[in-house]
């Protein structure tokens, strides 16, 4: 299987190569196959990319948003035409199932460019605000050149969810995906510009933790948006606020799903499956600490067993496949460590934690992975894994669980699972984080604003509220009479 683009970056409107960048394979997670060699990009690629993007942007910021907008709508209507085309990419890239891909990966970055693409004509607007005689109004101008950075488990989506707000606004924009999945983001560039996007608006560069500080530190760069860990996010905060650029970062987090003893049971067990598994764990938001009411407890881990048993592990590609590998040698080996606390530890394995026999021996497997009996101390319910390793813990009582779901320095996710929905408020009212479902989780439709409290990071990716962070105010104060001064 060969997915070897025509080159390794995207500038100004093409594809670029520049052989004096580090060699690095891109792997097939399925089977450890090399599907392609590219470059990471030399100090002199990130100079072409962010020069491109600053000579492209003031024309397109002074098109009109309507404008704007159709470009990216027509890229949407792109995208959904080869939505399978894209999604066979997305999992060769990531390992993540076929029968994944084709429903959330591309389709949702072809939801962000439609979302932006159509509020554009209202959603840029300033304010009228009447002083009297004189009055004010205020204008929504864009930032200039923004970095994007992403992480590997939704490279499509994440340069769709960072591109269509910061196009939208009249920005210009140098996207870096993670080294371990390359692919997607050059194929967004190109459809862009089919699409009609004028050259050296949207540009990607490859390359990991050496490249992104060059881009971080550039004098000509406004804004930078990362979605990373915590650990990446501090030194990219940090870099960026020694020259007080603008930053969104979008971390990791450890979220609380907590289940009521009067929960549908066989929903909240579907919630839990999916807020741990779908993508092979490697979702943020996922809810890994799952909280079971000690009433249903026996229950919920029964049928929790027999229905985690059940999942169709294999090939990717094949359509029937509900759970891929992890996208890594290095990430398996970090869940397979974390499983071996867990045990050791104390916690009890409910089932999984080993490698499954129906695959490529090749691949990055691990079988879907259930923790009963942790406890809040264990070091499994207090990190971040980012796998497919679901940790149960029990509760009494409501004030309880509250006050244990959020000791936690994560604040990304939460999710609650109870019929009654006066309870369902006030305990979502007292959780600590950024997005939370009652009755569902990890969905996330482009319509609601997506984003972490505490060390989960700030600003939010999606929804209208995304346009703030891709655009500041310019207040214009008029007089209309004469100056009047003391002097
Ligand atoms: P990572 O932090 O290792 O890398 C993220 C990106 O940052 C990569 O492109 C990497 O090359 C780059 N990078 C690393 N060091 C850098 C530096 N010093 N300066 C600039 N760029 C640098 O994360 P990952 O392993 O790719 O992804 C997994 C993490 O991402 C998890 O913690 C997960 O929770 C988080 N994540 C968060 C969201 C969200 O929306 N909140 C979504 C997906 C993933």
């Amino acid at each position: 299987m060969k997915a070897q683009p025509k080159a390794s970056h995207f500038i100004d409107g093409e594809y670029v190569e520049d052989t004096a960048g580090a060699a690095f394979d891109s792997l097939y997670p399925a089977t450890g196959e090399v599907i392609a060699t590219l470059h990471a990009a030399t100090p002199a690629i990130v100079e072409k990319a962010i020069a491109a993007a600053k000579r492209a942007q003031p024309e397109w910021a002074a098109m009109s948003p309507t404008a704007r907008g159709r470009i990216l709508k027509r890229a949407a209507d792109i995208m959904r035409e080869r939505n399978r085309e894209l999604s066979e990419l997305e999992t060769l890239d990531t390992g993540k199932p076929i029968q994944e891909t084709i429903v959330a990966d591309p389709t949702s970055g072809a939801d962000a460019f439609e979302f932006f693409g159509g509020i554009a004509a209202s959603a840029l607007n300033g304010d009228y605000i009447p002083l009297g005689q004189d009055f004010a109004f205020t204008k929504r101008v864009p930032l200039g050149v923004c970095v994007g950075i992403g992480a590997w488990n939704y490279p499509q989506q994440i340069a769709c969810w960072k591109g269509a707000p910061a196009l939208i606004c009249g920005n210009a924009m140098v996207f870096k995906p993670s080294e371990n999945t390359p692919l997607g983001a050059l194929k967004i560039a190109e459809i862009l510009v089919e699409a009609g996007l004028p050259k050296g608006l949207y540009n990607v560069i490859q390359g990991d933790r050496m490249t992104g500080p060059l881009l971080v530190n550039h004098k000509d760069v406004a804004k930078v948006s990362l979605t990373g860990s915590v650990e990446t996010g501090k030194k990219v905060a940090g870099a960026a606020a020694s020259n007080l650029k603008h930053v969104t970062m979008e971390l990791g987090g450890k979220s609380p799903l907590i289940v009521f003893d009067d929960a549908d049971l066989e929903s909240a067990i579907g919630g839990a499956m999916l807020g741990n598994f779908y993508s092979t764990g490697q979702v943020c938001s996922n809810g890994t600490r799952v909280f079971v009411q000690k009433g249903i407890k026996d229950k919920f881990l029964a049928r929790l067993k027999e229905r985690t048993e059940k999942i169709v592990i294999g090939d990717p590609m094949d359509e029937a496949t509900q759970f891929g590998p992890m996208v890594s040698k290095a990430q398996l080996d970090k869940v397979f460590s974390y499983v071996e606390k867990g045990k050791a530890e104390g916690a009890t394995l409910l089932t999984g934690g080993g490698i499954p026999n129906s695959v490529s021996s090749a691949g990055n497997y691990i079988q879907p992975t259930v923790f009963a009996d942790v406890t809040d101390d264990m070091t499994i319910a207090r990190e971040e894994i980012f796998g497919p390793v679901m940790c149960v813990l029990d509760f009494d009582s409501e004030d309880e669980v509250i006050a244990r779901a959020n000791a936690t320095e994560f604040g990304l996710s939460a999710g609650v699972f109870t019929q009654d929905i006066t309870r369902a408020h006030r305990v979502v009212d007292q959780l600590e984080a950024g997005t939370l479902w009652i009755n569902a989780y990890n969905l996330a439709p482009v319509e609601v604003p997506f984003g972490g409290s505490k060390q989960s990071g700030f600003g939010r990716e999606n929804s209208v509220a995304a346009l703030s962070h891709y655009s500041e105010l310019k207040s214009v104060y008029v007089a209309m009479g004469k100056v009047e001064a003391p002097y």
